[in-house]
């Protein structure tokens, strides 16, 4: 039994999940943060005047369509119920995100039915002033290329559809934890053979013949031998106002070039559920820049391409040198993973090594 004992380094969502289920499975987990909070880049602050849950890194909603991944979070706290609505700002008029009915009929001044969308967007003229307008310069402010030059899954990433359906994301499971994100992981990791050490960091030289699950950058952990691999990073200009609500809904895209930041988000409306915090007169909203990632800068967005490939390929025979270190997660696997495919991994991660070393 006493080799049952294994290191988790990186407390997001990857390596709490890893931790849990193998605490459940009778390891002893020694988990590691680097940060002095656990949670990753979904760490919330609330605020303390108004109660509002303040996403640091960003807004985060978690959506599923993976039953065991819902499954999973369920156990921990209740999902409120949120449904994500997404909209744009462009020359001067608010839309529906995304690609649907309300967006076209209202982008063309047309009335279509769903039976006349694909014909209707058929016409490359139709499709390319839809592109123009949405998707060109918001992705060029996301990632600083063309679109035509980044991987075309991104842009795939938004539901292109024929109805009024409003909702962001196809995902049948939708919502944010009633009780705060925080809380979702501070509870995953409240278990007895859990030691979590925050504001400590992994580096190779501890690596001993213990298992290490690892979710950190992978460049960094072999300190960027080969160089850097390309992040894109994000800031993020946080301000309170003076009103019940400034914008009426959570996330307003800004796709036109002449705005610098990518969109806004007013943090309130993630719990609609909270009527104090609705109701207060005050609100925290936030606007989102992108930029290139430069050393020091927190990695957001993998850069995937030709060149990124390769240099990541040269971190992983490194790390395929050490029997005893599974490399996962956002910053691990270098991936733009959402919230529920980290936790399909680090669930595909701790079966596996659970048979190998039944
Ligand atoms: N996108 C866009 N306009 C929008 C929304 C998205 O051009 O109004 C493109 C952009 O390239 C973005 C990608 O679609 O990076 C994926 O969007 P998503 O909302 O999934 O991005 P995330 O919330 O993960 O940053």
């Amino acid at each position: 039994m006493d080799n049952r004992q294994v290191t988790v380094a990186g407390a997001g969502i990857w390596g709490c999940t890893l931790a849990r289920v193998l605490a459940e499975a009778g390891y002893k987990v020694r988990v590691l943060e680097k940060r002095s909070q656990i949670g990753g880049n979904v760490r919330c602050e609330t605020d303390p005047k108004t109660g509002i849950e303040v996403h640091v890194y960003g807004s985060h909603i978690f959506h599923t369509h993976l039953p065991e991944v819902w499954k999973f979070v369920n156990r921990f706290v209740e999902f409120n119920g949120y449904q994500h609505k997404v909209l744009a700002r462009h020359a001067g008029k608010t839309y529906f995100l995304p690609l649907g009915l309300a967006l076209v009929n209202q982008f063309f001044g047309v009335e279509l039915t769903p039976r006349e969308v694909p014909a209707f967007m058929a016409d490359e003229a139709h499709k390319r002033a839809i592109f123009d307008a949405f998707f060109r310069n918001y992705t060029s402010k996301q990632w600083g290329k063309a679109p035509e030059d980044i991987d075309p899954t991104i842009i795939q990433r938004v539901p292109v559809r024929a109805t009024y359906d409003v909702n962001y994301f196809n995902d049948y499971h939708q919502g944010i934890p009633a009780s705060g994100y925080n809380s979702l992981f501070e509870r995953m990791l409240d278990h007895p053979d859990i030691a979590l050490s925050t504001a400590q960091a992994f580096t190779l030289e501890e690596l001993g013949t213990e298992t290490v699950f690892y979710s950190g950058p992978i460049d960094e952990l072999f300190g960027f031998k080969f160089g850097p691999l390309p992040w894109r990073t994000l800031r993020f200009e946080t301000e309170r106002l003076p009103v019940a609500d400034a914008q009426g809904t959570s996330v307003v895209n800004y796709v036109d070039a002449d705005v610098p930041y990518t969109r806004q988000h007013e943090y309130k409306h993630y719990h609609p559920e909270d009527k104090r915090v609705m109701g207060y007169p005050e609100t925290i909203v936030c606007r989102e820049y992108s930029a290139e990632w430069q050393p020091g800068d927190e990695p957001y967005y993998p850069v995937n391409n030709e060149e990124s490939a390769a240099l990541l390929k040269r971190y992983r025979d490194e790390a395929a040198q050490y029997p005893n270190l599974v490399i996962g997660g956002r910053l691990g696997q270098y991936k733009y993973f959402d919230m529920d495919k980290s936790i399909e991994s680090a669930l595909a991660t701790a079966k596996a090594y659970l048979e190998a070393h039944a």
